[in-house]
């Protein structure tokens, strides 16, 4: 029996004997199935040809990345907590040097995910650090490979300690977003997958429903993802691939919403 995980996504299933018929995330319009055709790998294979990097993004917050690049190239955050760690969305690569590390910073009691492109190998981390794993129940049909660790929520926000999941919705309905208050040297910081992306030029911040094939969200959607995050104070925003907002976040995303919503209405 292997655990198979989908070579474009990332995404492990089901342990089976035959690998599966296909991939409902990347046959989702939001991902694609490339020209080459669908194509799987395990994580023993991944494992003798990768490894993650841990960088520090400020005292209480890591980034890890798998090198070479794999799959679409997801990044997962580990923030540090006296009351727990929290991984923030997951990789697939998951090894003992990975292991160690995180271990060494503190281990990892709670993951959260924003959305299904980084469900990755979530089951196989939850089960090695022994950590709950939370997804927004409005998403629970994209889950390929369940866990006993797996906690569906509901709602608006949930609480974590003080940090709060946020369901911001658009890209998918059970879009979430991390608020983690002590982050930002205490002013608050949004972690946002892409929910809410960073784009190229940081100083802005984008939104979409298919983001590989380019399909916009619609105003309701847009209203709705601000309206969520308008209570919460935050300085910075951490995106799915490295990008970061640093200056007056909370003007970058209101004008980042105006000049997309006038895209799309004009
Ligand atoms: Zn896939
Ligand atoms: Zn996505």
């Amino acid at each position: 029996m292997t655990n198979f995980i989908c070579k474009t996504c990332g995404i492990q299933f089901e342990a089976s004997l035959e690998p599966p018929q296909f991939c409902p995330i990347c046959e989702d319009e939001r991902q694609y199935v490339p020209v080459s055709g669908q194509a799987w790998t395990s994580l023993e294979t991944i494992q003798a040809a990768h490894s993650n990097v841990f960088t520090q993004l400020e005292p209480n917050l890591y980034s890890i990345k798998t090198e070479p690049k794999f799959a679409i190239g997801q990044q997962a955050h580990l923030v540090i907590r006296p009351e727990a760690n929290i991984l923030w969305d997951c990789i697939t690569l998951l090894d003992d040097a990975t292991i160690a590390k995180v271990n060494e910073l503190g281990g990892v009691r709670t993951i959260a995910l924003s959305h299904p492109h980084y469900y990755s190998t979530m089951s196989q981390w939850a089960e090695t650090f022994g950590a709950e794993l939370y997804i927004h129940e409005a998403d629970r049909e994209h889950v390929v490979y369940p866990s006993k660790y797996l906690k569906f929520w509901s709602g608006e926000r949930l609480e974590l300690s003080g940090a709060t999941l946020i369901n911001a919705a658009g890209h998918y309905d059970g879009g979430t977003v991390l608020h983690v208050p002590e982050l930002a040297k205490g002013k608050g910081a949004l972690l946002t997958g892409d929910i809410i992306q960073v784009a190229s030029d940081t100083a802005w911040v984008s939104f979409m429903y298919s983001y590989p094939n380019m399909i916009p969200l619609s105003v309701a959607k847009i209203n709705h993802i601000l309206k969520t995050i308008e209570p919460f104070a935050f300085e910075k925003i951490y995106g799915a691939f490295g990008g970061i907002v640093q200056q007056a976040v909370k003007a970058a995303v209101k004008r980042s919403a105006e000049r997309y919503l006038k895209a799309i209405k004009d």
